[in-house]
């Protein structure tokens, strides 16, 4: 006997993976013989083909005037990093770490750009050497880089990271409207603008970026718009023409049950208006959307192996030699509210049609380390593979892989 399945809605289809012979492909390898090959679980995979994809997709919508840059904090795996430095038109980083990631991954710098809001001064100075453009994000920062270009004899190159006067509606990260740590406050840029003026940097423009996963293009598009017609008003005290409008992203990709994928072809449209818009009102501007986890969650998976299988008052579980610590967002704990479960299967019986509800915990001796709570999973057993999708964004790097001891996980590019 076992416990019903505690959620109604279901999750999108995961069909990006095919599955043969009862596996899932990965790589264009069958699951069982890809983690022979990586030789050991748990490990996290992302694949090429699918990460090739998902920017062909953009590139169809999207004008072909706007820029498309990746956010490379959701997974700066430097193999990743190299291979979306191929495809995409820029990265983004947020520390001096990433940023000689981005460099040695052989990203042109004239189209990196750096931002966050606590950049050290010795961290300014690696950017300006690397002649990188910096979203500024304080009054503090100008005056640190005046001094920094003065010395190195290279005016830094800016752009403002607004923090508007509106916040983006639907989206599970909310990065500016209201007080924020982000960017400077829309109230204070005439002052900013000036000061950047006077301290001789080059001002190439405005970054916005309201929010982060965001299911609503509906939303999406009044967030751009917003921006955009901001961006446009703060043009008036800008000590030189806009040349360079980061207008975010946020888009979000399906995690939970009852989410669906994102539809583009409105946000497509509506970026094309403010394009044409923009050839008179802003006629030097490039248009940048920066996005994250929209261009490597889906490609990515986490495979760990079931090393024990117990019934507990009816329940099954199905314990994993890999969990919170390699995969904190799947076990709910990295910003969710409420807990719910990511897209799972077990990998190698993939077509199973003989399903229980079953559990898949990690090994951590918490009960915080569940990666898939009381779900419909094909019957499995000690030696199987459980794999979480979705898994290509906020992965390894932002769990604390050292919480308790356990080996580190492995990551491939597939
Ligand atoms: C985190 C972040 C992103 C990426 O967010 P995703 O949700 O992964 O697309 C983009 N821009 C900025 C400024 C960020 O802080």
């Amino acid at each position: 006997m076992s416990l019903p399945e505690r959620q109604l809605p279901v999750h999108a289809p995961m069909n990006q993976f095919p599955v043969k012979d009862g596996e899932l492909v990965v790589g264009g390898e069958r699951l069982s013989h890809l983690a022979a090959r990586v030789g050991q679980t748990p490990f996290y995979a992302y694949d090429r083909a699918l990460l090739r994809s998902r920017v062909d997709e953009l590139r169809k919508v999207l004008p072909a005037t706007v820029k498309l840059h990746y956010a490379m904090k959701a997974n700066p795996m430097p193999a990743v990093v190299g291979f979306m430095a191929g495809l995409v038109d820029g990265i983004d980083v947020a520390s001096a770490g990433e940023l000689k990631v981005a460099l040695d991954a052989g990203a042109n710098p004239k189209e990196v750009s750096f931002a966050g809001p606590g950049k050290r001064d010795a961290e300014l100075r690696q950017a300006v050497a690397s002649r990188v453009l910096i979203n500024l994000e304080s009054f503090r920062e100008v005056v640190a880089l005046e001094v920094i270009s003065n010395e190195l004899g290279l005016p830094a190159r800016v752009a403002v990271r607004v923090n508007p006067d509106f916040e983006l509606k639907g989206s599970g990260m909310k990065m500016g409207g209201g007080p924020k740590q982000f960017g400077v406050d829309v109230e204070q840029m005439p002052a900013l603008l000036a000061n950047i003026g006077r301290a001789g940097l080059a001002f190439e423009g405005f970054h916005l970026f309201a929010g982060s996963q965001n299911l609503r293009p509906d939303s999406i598009c009044e967030a751009q718009q917003k921006s955009y017609e901001l961006a446009v008003r703060l043009a008036q005290d800008a000590p030189q023409p806009v040349r360079f409008l980061n207008l975010g992203g946020g888009f979000g990709i399906p995690y939970f049950p009852g989410e669906q994928r994102l539809d583009l072809t409105s946000i497509g449209d509506n970026l094309a208006q403010l394009t044409q818009r923009a050839k008179t009102e802003l006629p030097q501007a490039e248009f940048v959307i920066e996005l994250g986890r929209y261009l490597v969650g889906e490609a990515g998976i986490y495979v760990t192996r079931i090393v024990d299988r117990k019934v507990s008052r009816g329940q099954v579980y199905l314990v994993a030699d890999g969990g919170l610590h390699h995969h904190l967002s799947a076990s709910g704990n990295f910003g969710q509210v409420v807990r719910k479960n990511y897209p799972v299967t077990i990998g190698n019986k993939a077509d199973l049609t003989q399903k229980e509800t079953s559990s898949v915990v990690g090994p951590l001796c918490t009960p915080l380390d569940l990666l898939a709570d009381r779900m419909s999973l094909p019957v499995a057993d000690v030696g199987d593979l459980a794999v979480i999708y979705q898994s290509g964004a906020y992965g390894a790097s932002a769990s604390p892989q050292s919480f308790l001891g356990h080996p580190a996980c492995i990551e491939v590019l597939v």
